[in-house]
């Protein structure tokens, strides 16, 4: 088995939905290759972080019905005899692509209160949240230790992103991973508030000096940026604006 077929069932296997011969064989896989191995336990480590944290993300209702709108005009929906799995991949695909149009079609609707460069990184991050969002994508370091995601960036990204501990203020850290942003490979730390996840972006600064947060909004998402340090920061979620801002306050803070 290649490690690609094996790493798209990764899901499935760990949901219990595949048949027994080839549960079978992904863990057949499973013993012989440590990279599937260790995708697999990261991916179970993340989901056992969320559920434990009881932060199950719930799409927002518009993008709820505009996926099930999508998947109804489907031409060919999978016929009864295929897997669930093959189900479930078809169903992501669709729903991938409505996030991207989603993102893609926002920038229309937004007043021009920032610059065209501040709007290009909006619909970029918006798209990569999304996409974060969509199972098995969120941390590639599941970790409620700052000690733990803070050195995992070591030698993966070109700088090092504050990671401050924001428990006490309810904004529990969920984990870490490396995104492709703007042309380059970004950090990003995962922070909660309740069903509402939190991803913060980190790269160097166009400009010296730090600036004060400064936020805007589109379908139902909350931007919020700010510079510190030399390095510029970006807090996306569907968290109301007023928590998010909250949670930006309480991050520049504690670093
Ligand atoms: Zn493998």
């Amino acid at each position: 088995m290649l490690c690609d077929a094996c790493q798209s069932a990764l899901e499935a296997r760990l949901d219990g939905e595949l048949a027994a011969d080839e549960a079978r064989e992904i863990d057949r896989h499973l013993a012989t290759c440590p990279a599937c191995a260790r995708q697999f336990a990261t991916l179970g480590e993340t989901r056992r972080l969320v559920s434990e944290n009881a932060m199950r993300y719930t799409a927002p209702d518009v993008l709820k019905a505009r996926i099930r709108g999508a998947v109804a005009r489907a031409a060919t929906p999978p016929v009864a005899a295929d897997t669930r799995r093959k189900t479930f991949r078809w169903w992501r695909e669709v729903a991938a692509g409505v996030a991207i149009a989603i993102a893609s079609s926002a920038v229309t609707f937004v007043a021009a209160r920032h610059s065209e460069a501040t709007y290009a990184a909006a619909d970029e991050l918006l798209a990569s949240h999304i996409r974060s969002l969509m199972p098995g994508h969120l941390t590639d370091v599941p970790s409620t230790e700052q000690h733990t995601v803070k050195p995992w960036f070591n030698g993966r990204v070109d700088l090092s992103p504050a990671v401050p501990n924001l428990d006490k203020a309810g904004f529990p850290l969920v984990g870490g991973r490396a995104d492709y942003i703007r042309g380059r490979v970004v950090p990003v730390v995962v922070y909660a508030r309740r069903r509402h996840m939190i991803n913060v972006y980190a790269w160097p600064s166009s400009s010296p000096g730090g600036a004060p947060p400064n936020d805007l909004s589109r379908n139902g998402y909350h931007f919020v940026m700010w510079r510190s340090g030399g390095i510029e920061y970006w807090a996306v979620s569907d968290l109301n604006a007023a928590e998010l801002h909250a949670f930006v306050a309480m991050f520049v803070a504690a670093h």
